[in-house]
């Protein structure tokens, strides 16, 4: 019997009736894991030794009755979430030999509920770009056609859930990380409004848009792990304290007389015609269940790319400061004085895309182009967030596509650095806003290849959207890769 299409409620009613142990599950997955992901290259780090050690105590724990959902459960952890150890490369020459001597506050979470940790996913570096393939341990591949990208910067994550080599994944969004992999491998996926999940330990990429999320096979899954790792932590001083962390308490209540909101731009000539009918389709799904479709515009939106890469790429440029060569991480072996160290350091470390970034945002920072850029893109997100707080004056949330095409073959965007950044345009007017938002598979392209839809919710209100990604899910038959 193979459990790897199983859901996290599935698998954990299964160790609760000691169908299977821990244990057991824990060496089926890896030895999936083994067998086929030199065809996904989905993880960078296979922690077997302590993945076993955890199963184990996951297994006493369940025997003594201590059994939250996630007891048991085999789950995978980007690369850029600090764990001790076992190392946190974020994809990068510059980290690759690095352990941390902390584990971030999401994984101490995952272990104080008994997960098992199968090991670490690859992702591009830093987790800066959209394709996965800015690995410095190789590209990630589609499990759904091992020709296409599975999208990115979570594309190890994504992969790997969409394979069957783990039941659920702790990925990272900053413009889109979570949703649009998600969307590209047929799985689901759950941005959490900005101050909901602890950056503690999640090796900053861009500061003020930094969010760790779930990667699943269901909405409901995605609120198991999301109620585990939510909530105020004293080591992140941009964390919330939340009233409500149940997130599934919605789940199954009637969506009956909901008002949807679906902005005309996400629908604009940017978007992919497939796409866009998949998704339509998807919304009038929602109108035959009850709700209400309600025209909306997001006057901002042809502004949010720009603002969101403007932004990042200055919180970056910052952000990759600390690696000099003296710390921790890579050391160039060349360089007399402290500032070639420094430089030879970093030319030697860094990938392409990482220095682009550094190098955007330092022009961006710099005093001539401060206030055009910089401060101008600041007005630009206040004005985004007012835009949406409109919307949701009329509307309980807010239907787009996730991705403006379905999965690019790989390469395609390698070369081609805006079309590049554009592959996030659906994702970023919510991160830029902080809102959050949930991606779930539906529909297939005429490649197969799938399509996913995003679920914007107001701020905090996570329990809505997943109620709302739940009911669709019930009735819509998700293909699984063959592989
Ligand atoms: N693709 C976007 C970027 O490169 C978003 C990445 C992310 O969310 N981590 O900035």
């Amino acid at each position: 019997m193979e459990f790897n299409n199983y859901t996290i409620k599935e698998l954990s009613s299964l160790l609760r009736n000691k169908e299977i142990s821990a244990v057991e599950l824990t060496e089926m997955y890896l030895k999936r894991i083994k067998a086929k992901d030199v065809q996904i290259n989905s993880f960078i780090t296979v922690c077997e030794d302590t993945a076993r050690e955890m199963a184990r105590k996951a297994q006493q724990a369940i025997d003594r009755g201590e059994v939250g959902q996630l007891a048991g459960i085999p789950v995978s952890v980007k690369d850029n979430i600090c764990t001790t150890q076992i190392p946190t490369t974020c994809a990068s020459k510059m980290l690759e030999n690095f352990v941390s001597p902390f584990d971030a506050t999401a994984v101490d979470r995952l272990k104080n509920n008994y997960a098992v940790m199968l090991g670490k996913t690859n992702m591009d570096e830093f987790a800066i770009g959209c394709t996965s393939q800015r690995s410095v341990f190789g590209g990630v591949k589609n499990p759904h056609s091992t020709d296409f990208s599975p999208g990115g910067s979570s594309g190890g994550a994504a992969a790997g859930v969409a394979a069957g080599f783990c039941a659920a994944a702790l990925g990272s969004d900053t413009g889109g990380s979570v949703r649009q992999p998600a969307a590209l491998c047929g799985v689901t996926g759950l941005r959490p409004t900005y101050g909901t999940v602890s950056r503690y330990g999640l090796v900053a990429f861009a500061s003020s848009f930094d969010q760790i999320g779930p990667i699943a096979r269901s909405a409901e899954d995605c609120g198991i792990l999301l109620s585990a790792i939510a909530g105020k932590d004293f080591y992140d001083n941009t964390t919330v304290e939340l009233a409500n962390t149940e997130y599934n308490s919605k789940i199954g209540s009637s969506i009956k007389g909901l008002t949807i909101g679906v902005p005309a731009e996400f629908f604009g000539e940017e978007i992919d015609d497939e796409v866009k009918t998949i998704v339509m389709n998807a919304a009038k799904q929602y109108e035959s269940m009850g709700c209400t479709l309600k025209e909306v515009s997001l006057p901002s939106f042809k502004y949010a790319l720009s603002a969101y890469y403007l932004i990042s790429s200055a919180e970056a440029s910052s952000n990759m400061g600390r690696y000099d060569g003296i710390k921790f991480g890579y050391r160039s072996l060349n360089g007399d004085t402290y500032d070639e160290l420094i430089k030879n350091t970093r030319t030697e470390a860094f990938g392409d895309e990482v220095k682009r970034r550094i190098m955007l945002g330092n022009y961006v920072l710099s005093k001539e182009n401060y206030n055009a850029l910089f401060v101008k893109s600041q007005q630009v997100r206040a004005k985004i967030k007012e835009d949406f707080k409109n919307i949701f004056d009329t509307c309980d949330c807010i239907i787009t596509p996730t991705t403006p095409h379905s999965a690019y073959k790989i390469g395609e965007l390698e070369s081609t650095p805006v079309k590049m950044y554009s592959a996030n345009i659906c994702t970023v007017p919510v991160s830029v806003a902080g809102l959050p938002a949930i991606n779930t598979p539906c529909g297939y392209d005429k490649n197969g290849m799938p399509v996913g839809m995003s679920i914007v919710g107001r701020a905090f209100d996570e329990s809505t959207i997943i109620m709302l990604a739940d009911a669709f899910e019930r009735s819509f038959v998700r293909r699984e890769p063959a592989i």
